[in-house]
Order: C-alpha cells, then sequence, then structure tokens
C-alpha cells in the first residue's frame, strides 16, 4: 500500500476540497527541531526590545494581509468573517500588550537578600530553547498565536504543528511571520495529522504547548514524562453560566446565545450548560428561543451569524447528545437536526435536561445550548462545580458585587460576571484551567513565565577570606548560630 504524504483540508460548508499540505514524518519533525536549535541562539541574543520590534512588524504584516487571513480561515472552517476579524483583533491585541510590558516583565529581578546582608540576589529569565505548539482547528488563526508569540518574545524558537483539519491557516501564519523574523528557522512549521503531533512531543523540544481535547492531552502528558519534558494543557471544557433572579434578561440572553452559538458552538469556553432560578427560568428561556431563531446559518461568510461546524465527526458528537436528552425526558425548543449545508447543525436549545444527561456532562462542542431550571444560586453553583472540567464559567446578576462573591465560589480558571469569553480578548488576564481542563496558563505576565527558565543569581559582596559559617565549626560559631535563632524566630 503506497503511502499517504499529503492531507487535504475541507471547506466545512461546501465540502469542496480547498488545498494539500504535506505529512510531515517523524524524521522530518526532528529535523525542523534541529534547524530552529541552531537558530534560536541568536534570535535569544537580540535584546527583548529588538524582538518586540520584530513584533511591531508583524502587526503591520497582519492589517495588511487581513483579506488572505479571513479567506483561508474561512475556506477551512466556514466560520462567519466578523469571527475571523475577531481572531486577527485578538492577536494584534496580544502583540500591542506585550509591546507594552514585556521587556519589563522579563528583565532581571532584584530580590531581598534577606539575613544574608553581605550577597546580592536576583532573578534572571532565560528561553528555555526551542518550544513545540501543537493546535487545534476552533480558531486555527488566533490559539497558535497565543503560545507561538510569547515563546518568540521570551527570546526562544517555535515548532508549530497546526491541527490537520486547518493546516492551510497554519502554513499561512509561518509565511506573514517568517516575513519579519531576521532568521526564518526560528519559526518551523510541521503538518500532519496526530502522528506529527505525536512525533513533536518526543522530539528533543524544551515545553510542549497543547491545546487541544482532554484525551490528546493526557496521551501528550504520558508521552512527555519519559523525557521530563514540561508540558502546558490547555484543554476542554463544559462552562457554566449562571443567571440569577435579578439578572438583566435581555442581556443574560443576548450573552447566553453568543456565547453558546458563535463560532457553532465549537469553542472551548463556549455555555455549555445554563443554571437559571426557577423565577425568571420561563421568562429567560423564552429569549433565548426569540434570539436563537433570529440567527442566520448559511455559506455566505458576510451575512451570516452560524456556519456550519468543522467535520461530520463532530457532528457525530452532537447528534449522540441531543438524541440522548431527547430519550431522556429533554424538550427540543428549536433546532436539534442537520443544517442545510455541510457539517452544519441547527442552534439548538434543550429544556428539562437533567445533570445525568452526557449533554450536561461531557463536552458536547456544537451549537447546543441546554438550560436546567435550579431553585437558588446555591443549588447552580454547586452543580457548576460538579463536573471533572473547570476552564471558564460566568454569573448574570444586577448586582455585580454578588456576582462576585459567587465568582469566587466557582471551580474555573476564569470567572466572568455578566459576560463570557470575553476574557480572551484582555491579554493581560491569564488564561487556563482548573481540573482535567488543564493546567499551565497562557496570556498575562503568567503566559511569558511558561516560556522562560527563572535562573537565580547570588553574588558575593564584600570578598571575605572566609564566611564564618564556612570550616572549620567553632564553639563560638555555634554559640552565635543557637541565639541567632532565638533572637530572630522565638
Ligand atoms: P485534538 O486533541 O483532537 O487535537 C489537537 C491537536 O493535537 C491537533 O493538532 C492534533 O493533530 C494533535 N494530536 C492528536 N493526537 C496527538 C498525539 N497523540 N500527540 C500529539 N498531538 C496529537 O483536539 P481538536 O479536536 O483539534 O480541538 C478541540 C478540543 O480542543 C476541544 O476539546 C476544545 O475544548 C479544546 N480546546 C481547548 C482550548 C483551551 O485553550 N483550553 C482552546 C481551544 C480548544
Amino acid at each position: 500500500m503506497a503511502t499517504v504524504t499529503h492531507l487535504s483540508s475541507i471547506n466545512p460548508a461546501t465540502l469542496e476540497n480547498v488545498g494539500e499540505v504535506p505529512i510531515h514524518t517523524p524524521a522530518d519533525v526532528l529535523a525542523a527541531v534541529q534547524r530552529a536549535r541552531l537558530a534560536q541562539p541568536a534570535w535569544a541574543a537580540l535584546s527583548v526590545q529588538r524582538r518586540l520590534h520584530t513584533m511591531r512588524r508583524y502587526q503591520t504584516v497582519i492589517v495588511e494581509n487581513i483579506d488572505r487571513i479571513v479567506e483561508t480561515v474561512w475556506k477551512e472552517t466556514s466560520k462567519p468573517r466578523t469571527e475571523v476579524l475577531v481572531e486577527i483583533f485578538a492577536v494584534l491585541e496580544m502583540i500591542r500588550h506585550y509591546r507594552n510590558v514585556a521587556a519589563k516583565a522579563l528583565a532581571p529581578r532584584k530580590v531581598s537578600s534577606g539575613i544574608v546582608l553581605h550577597k546580592r540576589a536576583y532573578k534572571r529569565y532565560e528561553p528555555m530553547g526551542v518550544i513545540g505548539v501543537i493546535s487545534p482547528w476552533n480558531y486555527p488563526f488566533l490559539l497558535p498565536h497565543t503560545p507561538v508569540l510569547t515563546a518568540l518574545i521570551a527570546g526562544n524558537a517555535v515548532v508549530l504543528k497546526p491541527s490537520e483539519l486547518t493546516s492551510l491557516t497554519g502554513q499561512l501564519i509561518g509565511q506573514l511571520l517568517k516575513q519579519v523574523l531576521p532568521d526564518p528557522e526560528v519559526f518551523q512549521i510541521v503538518t500532519g495529522t496526530g502522528e506529527t503531533g505525536a512525533a513533536l512531543v518526543t522530539a528533543g523540544t524544551d515545553k510542549i504547548c497543547f491545546t487541544g481535547s482532554v484525551a490528546t492531552g493526557k496521551k501528550i502528558m504520558a508521552a512527555a514524562a519519559d523525557s521530563l519534558t514540561p508540558v502546558v494543557m490547555e484543554l476542554g471544557g463544559k462552562d457554566p453560566m449562571i443567571v440569577c433572579a435579578d439578572a438583566d434578561l435581555e442581556r443574560a440572553s443576548a450573552g447566553a446565545v453568543w456565547a453558546a452559538f458563535s463560532n457553532s458552538g465549537q469553542t472551548c469556553m463556549a455555555v455549555e450548560r445554563v443554571y437559571v432560578v426557577d423565577s425568571v427560568a420561563e421568562a429567560f428561556t423564552a429569549k433565548v428561543v426569540a434570539k436563537t431563531n433570529a440567527l442566520r446559518q448559511g455559506v455566505d461568510s458576510g451575512d451570516i451569524e452560524i456556519g456550519a461546524m468543522i467535520s461530520e465527526r463532530q457532528r457525530k458528537i452532537v447528534e449522540s447528545h441531543v438524541a440522548s436528552a431527547i430519550q431522556q425526558g429533554a424538550q427540543v425548543l428549536t433546532g436539534g437536526r442537520e443544517g442545510t449545508n455541510g457539517f452544519a447543525y441547527e442552534p439548538t436549545v434543550l429544556s428539562d435536561v437533567t445533570s445525568e444527561m452526557p449533554v450536561m456532562q461531557e463536552e458536547t462542542f456544537g451549537p447546543v445550548l441546554p438550560i436546567m431550571r435550579v431553585p437558588d444560586v446555591q443549588t447552580a453553583v454547586r452543580l457548576a462545580n460538579e463536573t471533572p472540567f473547570g476552564l471558564t464559567a460566568s454569573v448574570w446578576t444586577r448586582d455585580t458585587g454578588r456576582g462576585e462573591i459567587i465568582a469566587a465560589q466557582l471551580n474555573a480558571g476564569v470567572v466572568c460576571v455578566n459576560d463570557h469569553l470575553v476574557n480572551y480578548g484582555i491579554p493581560a488576564l491569564p488564561f487556563g484551567g482548573i481540573k482535567e481542563s488543564g493546567f499551565g496558563r497562557l496570556h498575562g505576565e503568567e503566559g511569558l513565565m511558561e516560556m522562560v527558565r527563572v535562573k537565580s543569581v547570588v553574588v558575593d559582596r564584600l570578598g571575605l577570606s572566609r564566611e564564618p559559617y564556612w570550616f572549620p565549626y567553632t564553639r563560638q560559631m555555634t554559640g552565635l548560630l543557637e541565639q541567632a535563632i532565638k533572637f530572630l524566630y522565638r
């Protein structure tokens, strides 16, 4: 049997083949890591300011290529033009943010030398070397950029493995970024399926930043354990939205529809469960259904809100969650069937759901919004936390102070009050999950710190011929030590 050497990209709305990319072998991946490693020291030797200047030029390149980016992402995902522009916006805002803060964040930091007064102590942040980035398909322009750009700003070289479903977008990122890098070898792209990703995990990088499903994340962690390669895990979610009795129902329903159905619900932080208190459940649900019925689904990237799902496989998961919910007593208030084009699935609202249903337990990752009535907010918080996931969550109330108290009780990496998803547009805020949603953080100062090694440096200031606590030990010194302990810490 002949070896398959290329992958096709499919437009999920039209099912057309829109391009091909090579499947890189493990030997290709090793070679890419080696090229990156050779190029990295010269890149790291530049000042942070100089690397940030490169990012400033990259900002311009992105703006000049907006149409090309929109066309490529649309071809591979069918998402509306507005949503691709949001991806572009978020990348540019991230660059703007790090241009303002990265030089200070990466500068050496003096620390107190404590009781060891005659020493100078500080922390240095050094690039790790080569960072491997493995990305999903759902935000194919934005999500690879977050770890790639922070890794580069910190002085690393990067090898990116984009999703096999959006390799053309991955290649485009490579073409654009290489235009501004002094040595294009600092950034390598390898394309292929999970096997190419698995080859990158064992190719001797200094860190793997993975964004994708929990199942793949576990495999990567197991494979990385052998060489003790550190990993960042940005995994799935089952994000809850809590609607309190005093919520602005107009805003909450509009927010629920947007955060559940944008990108056809294929967002790790999408609203996947709503808990609404009884007294407003009927009014809230009616508004959600009306707003869902007003959504336009189709192929034209300019005049729709909802495109198609990425693949038949993804759509089947949605169909099985909806079918099993119906079988266990859920009502379909709108949607609940395939859309008319490609892999489309209609935005679907479910009521009468219970916590046992897969649609309330497992990541659906599609345009389905199950709404569950609860007697009070305490019950909502308890149910919201009863999940193996902990990515993001939101609370909707007119009393934002109370919203913040509820936010503190939710087990999630991110909580929004009266909004959802918006946190990713604030690059100063660290992003990441807890529990099976992963660990490690992207964005924020924490995101930069993921890409460096901290080296602690101590410098002696006095240059004595010997320190009093060195050999030989004397009775006088031992006595002094004992008195010092009692004096300082009693
Ligand atoms: P996936 O896990 O199937 O694939 C992600 C990437 O991993 C792809 O590039 C794939 O080729 C690669 N891969 C697959 N098997 C591999 C292996 N054994 N070793 C190394 N790499 C391998 O995920 P997906 O379907 O592309 O993306 C959807 C998932 O991603 C959802 O679960 C979603 O919640 C999650 N996600 C999380 C975040 C976040 O930031 N937390 C963001 C977006 C998506």
